[in-house]
């Protein structure tokens, strides 16, 4: 151990920036400016005898300080001492000067040159050094000399001599935190052992060493800040420096935990899904040693030989392959393997060369099973002929699609069935009512959670043929939102230019459309954008008259209702006046879903009788002794006879009963036990026009035409108009235009006012469009709210065979109006016989069944007035006006 030295009075002075030498620490310094490169050569590599130094620590708030490494080890040299390799020296900043005394440090640490090398610095040929400097012992700044070609400074020593240090660590107190500190230094060093660094040295020096020389070597020998240094370096007291090295120590052991802890965490984490790693590869190695490589165990190489034989194209299959090697590298417990694996699934399973067989079509054929299976429908059967004809001819042609429009329970569904049917293809219904999502046909991109394919996409999959005719149902449901427009993606698909390349946004690669048949349905087409309707040939359906839904229902519900429940016409018979009555009376629809439904409850309650009834032939048979041959043998004895008797008598009147059965014959008796009473009874519309105020509209909705009631009602009030039943803008303004109109013609009409007289004086008028849930809208009710008020001012009712339809203006010209066949069917089911139509609209009677025309009488109207002179019974009293 050194000796405590007697310093000079005068050291010359070398800045380090930032930095501070510790006695006892070792550090290499490099100098390169004018000052300390003098410094060097004269005080230190032109003397034989090196002497010392003083190392002044200098704050240089130009540049930051130096980041503060976390040194995790004492290092040692070869005289056991801590050491560094900090290689800095003091730059005076540009235009500072580089004395001033703000900068310096009060006090430094004498130090010795243990080695000194000389170098070159290129290319400027300028002399530098490398100085390996010892720190010896502190002193404190006197003077600073700044004259010569470098600083010198008078300086006083402050570490204490030999024989008061000596004193000084007799005291107790010093002795406890001494051994504080070696105890902690002890902790350090062997927690730096277990880390397998040699320690081997400093383990001798901390048993030798006296423990404040040990303080500096520690705190010196690892990485701390400029300002924890500096306050170790002005720790000249005992007490104080221990206690700042325990300080200081403590802080670096405890850093050293954590970092520890932390870093066998991670190797922790690593370590587990390495040695799953490694034991999924020991397990195929042992797999492969007992010839068990049974490849299909494997499932990702059975989903790539699915993907092999899926014909995918090229380039999808160069994507799908790429899709698989990164479904390779992941583990099947990471996050996002399964969503990678069912891709690649969808990708397998799709059906990229899969096309249904397509035979030789025959179109003889093909008329047939549209006849068979569909009554009626003229018009639409040729334009389907015309379809499959040209199809035949062109199997690639670009036709329109085919769309049918009309009410529910037309057929529409069913027709398209046939076409498939036709065609030897599979059939497939995709239902796009209430889409309003542009992701349900173009599907999600993948990046969400939860993404899915489009509908069309997922129907291909589902039907597993590329050629299917693929049904569009309600594409008029359609709507837009702020998750974009579904009907601009259908018409993508629509379109014979794009569908060849449909991009389903979650499958990421094209997909040929171009051999599927599609066919749409919708209710209306109002609703459907003009641009898809464009892409479409429309086919109405309008629906049925009665005696069509007769023949329908006697052809075809009837037989097919009865197979559906096991049942033949040995069980039921349903007459056809029945059918008749529960066309009238049960249903008023344009198609026929709820006649089928009926019928299928009338099979239901004849379902019900011959399961009972089989059921009772099996316990009477059981039971009957006579056709028993075993329960007849043991009836010898006389008490076992009577038991059975008593059961058995019921039991054999049952069987002879059932026996006998005839089939289930429906009345209008069963008719009503099993349908309920009659919702309609013909009798309605003359109830309901029984009052003043009332007229019969004819409308058309969703579910085809229907009859409408207007009713009007006067009350005492201030001339107000009040519309109730869940009117829209355009009727609500028909009913000001009807009221203003008739107001303008009220003395023409004779209307009850006072002579002169305002109609609307101290009245409020209220018009009801009764089913007041249903909203309604449309120019259509014009004609009847005028006839409606008309009645009620003249308190003459309306007649009640008459409905009417018609929009009318403000001067009281009758414009034309949609749906006449509708209308027409409509008001012929409920059982109207006169119908006031727009003249405009004569022509659309062209369509109308001649069944129908037969039993409906038509009468057109340009104006308002003939409207109401049709209306009431005996024509209405008007007084033509006088021309002007
Ligand atoms: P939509 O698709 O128009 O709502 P559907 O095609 O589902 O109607 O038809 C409802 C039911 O009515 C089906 O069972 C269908 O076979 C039957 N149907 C409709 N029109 C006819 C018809 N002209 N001939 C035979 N059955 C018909």
């Amino acid at each position: 151990m050194r000796e405590v030295v007697e310093l000079p009075e005068r050291l010359a002075i070398l800045p380090f920036r930032n930095r501070v030498l510790l006695p006892g620490a070792i550090v290499q310094i490099r100098c390169t400016s004018p000052a300390s490169v003098r410094l060097v050569e004269q005080e230190l590599w032109q003397k034989e005898d090196k002497g010392l130094i003083g190392v002044l620590p200098v704050r240089d708030t130009q540049s930051p300080p130096p980041t503060v490494q976390l040194a995790d080890s004492v290092s040692e040299d070869r005289d056991g001492k801590a050491s560094s390799t900090l290689t800095s020296d003091y730059q005076p900043p540009i235009g500072k000067q580089a004395n001033e005394p703000s900068h310096w440090h009060s006090s430094g640490v004498a130090a010795r040159a243990l080695h000194l090398s000389r170098g070159m610095e290129k290319p400027s040929g300028r002399v530098t050094y490398t100085v390996v400097l010892e720190g010896w012992c502190r002193f404190s700044v006197q003077e600073m000399n700044a004259r010569g070609p470098y600083n010198t400074a008078l300086v006083e020593q402050l570490d204490m001599t030999r024989a008061e240090m000596d004193q000084a660590e007799r005291d107790p107190e010093v002795q406890s935190i001494a051994r504080q500190f070696k105890m902690i230094a002890g902790e350090l060093i062997s927690v730096l052992e277990q880390k397998h660094r040699k320690v081997g040295r400093t383990k001798v020096l901390l048993e030798t060493a006296p423990a404040h020389r040990l303080a500096d070597i520690f705190v010196a020998s690892f990485e701390g800040s400029f300002d924890e240094r500096l306050a170790m370096l002005d720790a000249v007291d005992l007490k104080k420096r221990l206690t700042k090295a325990i300080e200081l120590v403590t802080r670096h052991l405890q850093t050293i935990r954590v970092a520890e802890k932390i870093s066998q965490k991670v190797e922790g984490q690593l370590s587990k899904s390495q040695k799953e790693f490694l034991l999924r590869q020991q397990m195929r190695a042992i797999k492969e040693e007992l010839g068990d490589t049974d490849d299909d165990d494997d499932d990702v190489i059975a989903l790539e030989r699915k993907m092999q034989g899926a014909g995918m194209p090229g380039n999808v299959w160069k994507h799908a392959q790429r899709e698989l090697r990164r479904l390779r590298k992941m583990q099947p417990q990471q996050p996002g393997y399964s969503s990678a694996r069912a891709y690649l699934e969808l990708l397998a399973d799709l059906p990229w060369q899969v096309s249904s067989e397509e035979r030789e079509l025959d179109l003889a054929a093909a008329k047939e099973r549209l006849d068979s299976e569909h009554y009626g429908l003229g018009k639409v059967k040729k334009r389907i002929i015309e379809y499959l004809a040209v199809r035949k001819l062109k199997p690639d042609a670009r036709g329109p699609v085919l769309c049918f429009v009309g009410p529910p329970g037309v057929g529409k569904t069913s027709l398209a069935s046939s076409i498939a049917g036709a065609l030897g293809r599979r059939f497939i219904r995709i239902s796009l009512g209430g889409v309003k999502d542009e992701a349900d046909i173009r599907g999600h991109r993948r990046t969400y959670i939860g993404s899915m394919p489009g509908r069309l996409i997922e129907g291909i999959k589902r039907v597993g043929v590329n050629n299917p005719v693929m049904l569009l149902d309600e594409i008029d449901k359609t709507g837009t939102d702020v998750r974009g427009d579904p009907a601009s993606a259908l018409l993508e698909v629509l379109d014979p230019e794009q569908h060849r390349t449909f991009n389903d946004h979650y499958l990421n690669v094209p997909f040929d459309l171009s051999k599927v048949v599609f066919v749409a349905t919708a209710n209306r087409i109002q609703p459907i954008p003009p641009p898809l309707l464009d892409r479409m040939e429309v086919i109405e359906l309008p629906g049925y008259t009665s005696e069509e839904k007769l023949k329908i229902a006697v052809r075809h519900l009837i037989p097919r209702v009865l197979d559906q429940h096991g049942i033949t016409s040995d069980h039921l018979q349903i007459p056809e006046p029945m059918v008749e009555l529960m066309i009238q009376r049960y249903t008023r629809e344009a198609g026929v879903r709820n006649l089928e439904r009926h019928l299928a409850a009338l099979a239901r309650a004849a379902a019900v009788k011959v399961a009972e009834r089989e059921q009772a032939l099996r316990i009477s048979r059981d039971l009957n002794p006579e056709s028993t041959p075993v329960l007849g043998g043991s009836l010898a004895d006389g008490e076992l006879m009577m038991e059975v008797e008593a059961i058995g008598m019921p039991m054999r009147e049952m069987a002879t009963s059932v026996d006998t059965a005839s089939p289930l014959l429906i009345d209008e008796a069963a008719l009503e036990k099993a349908l309920g009473p009659p919702k309609f009874d013909g009798r309605e519309a003359a109830e309901r026009v029984a009052t003043p105020g009332v007229a019969v509209g004819l409308v058309w909705t969703a579910f085809g035409g229907e009859v409408q009631f207007v009713e009007a009602t006067a009350m005492v009030g201030k001339g107000d108009l009040h519309l109730t039943g869940q009117l829209g803008d355009v009727i609500k303004e028909s009913a000001q235009i009807a009221l203003t109109w008739v107001r303008a013609r009220a003395a023409e009409l004779k209307l009850a006012v006072k002579e002169q007289g305002n109609l609307m004086d101290s009245r409020d008028v209220h018009i009801h469009f009764p089913a007041g849930a249903v909203p309604k809208d449309g120019p259509s009710a014009g004609v009847t709210l005028v006839t409606a008020l008309v009645s009620l001012f003249l308190q003459r009712c309306v007649r009640a065979d008459t409905a009417m339809t018609g929009e009318m203006t403000l001067r009281g010209l009758v414009l034309p109006v949609g749906g006449v066949k509708d209308k027409i069917l409509a008001a012929h089911r409920c059982g109207i016989k006169r119908v006031i139509l727009p003249e405009k609209n004569a022509k659309d009677l062209m369509e109308v069944p001649a069944a129908i025309l037969a039993n409906v009488e038509v009468l057109l109207a340009k104006r308002m007035e003939d409207v109401l002179h049709e209306a009431f019974e005996g024509g209405c009293p008007w007084k033509p006006r006088p021309k002007l």
